[in-house]
């Protein structure tokens, strides 16, 4: 017999630990851009996962490489080759300009082995004094929940009661290149950014920025890390957000739909210079290259050689802000776009942006709020130009 939404959240309550705040929803199949949840009850998602579910709930493309390596081969671990593992790394350089890969398996993952190349790189490489190294950041920064990452996150509730925290960062405010300047020094290994800041609300940065950054980090001899977990992989209407200013960094971090949304891909992606720093031993993952992992891995890039995705969120970005930019003053105060990837800041008299996410679910879309009274979308980039219209119809009915 299968049990009621309101008796699995009822169920959840006693055995997990609360670290999520979950909409009252109980999904139990998706596909595309909808999902449905126990009592058959349908949704449009425009979260996507967080950006992991850039090609839609089970993509048929993803599915088939899925299954055909099922029954094939999952695991092997590092000890041994596989034969997928090769193709994976070599698609993934090309597609975005790099020369090696370090494959990982979450987002968090891929930052923390970010940081250790980089470290690693500035005292072989740059010669900085063993343990002096420092990595600049940016205040209101994302890049993951393990006890290093949220050392230098300037959000107070990511780090209350978890210190000490992990010394050797330095954190500047985002989009300020002066700023940026005056923190590097001679110790300095990277500058680590998100090229737009997801969780802090989808802020895009002042053109310029990217590329200040990028001839700042040349010219001051340190890396520039580009964090593309979030903006990475076509959201943005360009495979990366940095190529809006035609920007290489050194190291690009990218995970969630490297994955296709079926299981956790990460990878540090970088020049031959820094990857190539690190020995036999000196990191690792049993998981991370798994050959499970690299087929889906090398069919989401087979996706993304297309140019298909992209040029659907630059296309669908347009109808996206022609829809918000209509909304404003009718419940909307601002909001920031690019692509398919939407931080919309709600007038907080209509409601908080929890308050607006319960309206939109009862309307049958799916969103979830970052901060206070802001709200991301970020559907699918199979999302039809219908059900997009459709979601914003449903925004301007909850916010009258
Ligand atoms: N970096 C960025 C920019 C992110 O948005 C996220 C997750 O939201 C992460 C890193 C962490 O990824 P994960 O949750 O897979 O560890």
């Amino acid at each position: 017999q299968t049990r009621s939404s309101a008796d699995l959240i009822r169920a959840e309550e006693p055995v997990l630990a609360h670290n999520y705040h979950p909409l009252p929803v109980v999904v139990s199949r998706a596909e595309g851009t909808w999902v449905e949840d126990v009592e058959g009850r349908r949704y449009l998602d425009m979260l996507a996962g967080y950006s992991a579910l850039n090609f839609g709930h089970r993509h048929p493309a993803l599915i088939e490489a899925a299954h055909a390596q099922l029954d094939r081969l999952t695991l092997t671990s590092r000890a041994f080759h596989n034969d997928r593992l090769a193709g994976f790394a070599e698609r993934l350089a090309a597609l975005t300009g790099q020369d090696m890969v370090l494959p990982m398996n979450t987002g968090a993952e891929a930052v923390e082995s970010g940081i250790k190349v980089a470290r690693k790189w500035a005292y072989d490489v740059k010669g900085v004094p063993a343990d002096r190294a420092t990595i600049v950041v940016a205040a209101d920064n994302f890049h993951g929940r393990t006890t290093t990452i949220v050392s230098f996150s300037t959000d107070e509730t990511a780090r209350q009661g978890f210190g000490p925290f992990t010394p050797g960062f330095r954190v500047v405010p985002y989009n300020d290149l002066p700023a940026l300047e005056a923190a590097i020094d001679e110790t300095t290994a990277a500058v680590l950014l998100e090229p737009i800041q997801g969780e802090a609300g989808v802020l895009i940065p002042d053109q310029g920025y990217l590329a200040g950054v990028r001839e700042l980090t040349t010219r001051k001899g340190c890396l520039f890390i580009a964090d593309e977990i979030q903006s990475g992989l076509g959201r943005t209407g360009r495979t990366l957000a940095v190529d809006h200013e035609s920007v290489v960094p050194d190291v690009l971090l990218l995970g969630k739909a490297l994955g296709g949304g079926i299981v956790p891909v990460s990878a540090v992606v970088g020049s031959r210079e820094v990857l190539g720093v690190l020995r036999p031993g000196e990191h690792g993952s049993t998981f991370g290259g798994n050959p499970l992992a690299a087929a889906v891995g090398t069919a989401v890039v087979e996706l993304l050689e297309t140019g298909e995705f992209q040029r659907w969120a630059t296309e669908l970005g347009v109808v996206l802000r022609g829809g918000l930019s209509a909304l404003l003053g009718k419940g909307v105060v601002g909001f920031r776009a690019r692509g398919l990837w939407a931080g919309v800041d709600v007038d907080p008299a209509v409601g908080t942006g929890r308050e607006i996410s319960q309206r939109l679910m009862r309307e049958g879309v799916l969103v979830k709020d970052t901060h206070g009274s802001t709200i991301r979308l970020a559907p699918p980039l199979t999302i039809t130009p219908e059900e997009l219209t459709g979601a914003l119809g449903a925004l301007e009915k909850v916010l009258g």
